[in-house]
């Protein structure tokens, strides 16, 4: 399989070339990076501490496109919106980890999905894809009596809020109650913002450090409290994740899968 990473030298990009490089039935079709990035021109095996690999960074993703089965995308969501159009255009598949997209970007991608495979997730851990399925089962059997509260801390390079992942456990816990999530949600809260409404989704976000990814769902009631918490120490998990993600698109028909798809969640 012929997998291709645009972004390549990005925090995820490097560890996603990793991942590919170590995958027995994975072989890495290339890397880019944005115009004017200092990688550019860099050996892919340098760039990774690894034996150089006679393949260099570019800043061509439709050649990329063209060379490659599928091609894995942790970028930035304008450049994941032409990523979407070369993998129609070249008949690859999509493997997208960006996150941060909004509503109009979001359909672009949906409209690629039509003509292509396309694995969208806003986390590619296993163990984060468990705690979205774990949170709508929870969101399910509890009613309104439980406060629903997703708290994330990520590192301070982070530049979308609240997280991708924060958002779809939140789209998970309004699914599991029926409801959808926009009509619900409190984003953020300051100042006198008077007494929580019942059936409130809150979000809390903390920026700090290191960070690679903690997640809780808290479902809140007058004399106890579950909490389901996620913490990611290794970006290596992500990485593995659409890994296996870009693997499973082979022979499928074109879509919008989830890493649920990919893990026969559903
Ligand atoms: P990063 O800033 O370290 O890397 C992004 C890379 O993309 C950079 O090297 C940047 O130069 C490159 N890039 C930007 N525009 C480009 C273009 N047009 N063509 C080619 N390359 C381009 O960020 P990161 O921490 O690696 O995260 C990247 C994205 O992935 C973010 O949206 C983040 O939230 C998301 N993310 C998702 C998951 C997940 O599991 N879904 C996990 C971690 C991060």
């Amino acid at each position: 399989m012929k997998i291709g990473i645009v972004g390549c030298s990005g925090r995820m990009g490097r560890m996603l070339m990793t991942a590919v490089s170590a995958h027995p039935r994975a072989h890495l079709s290339g890397g880019t990076e944005r115009p004017g990035s200092d990688a550019l021109g860099a050996d892919l095996g340098v760039l990774i501490g690894q034996p150089a690999m006679g393949l260099a960074v570019t800043d061509d993703p439709a050649a990329l496109f063209a060379a490659s089965d599928v091609v894995i995308d942790f970028t930035a969501p304008a450049a994941s919106v032409i990523h979407a159009g070369l993998a129609v255009e070249h008949g690859a598949a999509l493997v997208l980890g960006t996150t941060g997209l909004d509503a109009g970007q979001q359909a672009e991608i949906e409209r690629a999905a039509l003509e292509t495979v396309v694995v969208q997730a806003p986390n590619f851990s296993v163990g984060v894809t468990l705690l979205m399925a774990l949170t709508e089962r929870v969101a399910t059997t509890l009613d309104t009596d439980y406060d629903i509260e997703v708290v994330e801390m990520h590192h301070r390079h982070k530049v979308d809020a609240p997280s991708g992942t924060a958002l779809g456990l939140g789209k998970a816990a309004a699914k599991g109650r029926g409801v959808v999530l926009d009509d619900v949600a409190r984003y953020a809260r300051e100042g006198q913002t008077g007494a929580r409404p019942a059936g409130e989704i809150g979000f809390a976000t903390l920026r700090g450090g290191d960070v690679v990814g903690d997640h809780s769902v808290i479902f809140a009631a007058d004399g106890e409290r579950i909490e389901l918490t996620h913490k990611a120490s290794n970006r290596s998990v992500f990485a593995g994740g659409a890994v296996r993600a870009a693997i499973w698109t082979a022979e499928k028909k074109p879509g919008l899968y989830t890493m649920h798809d990919v893990l026969g969640l559903i």
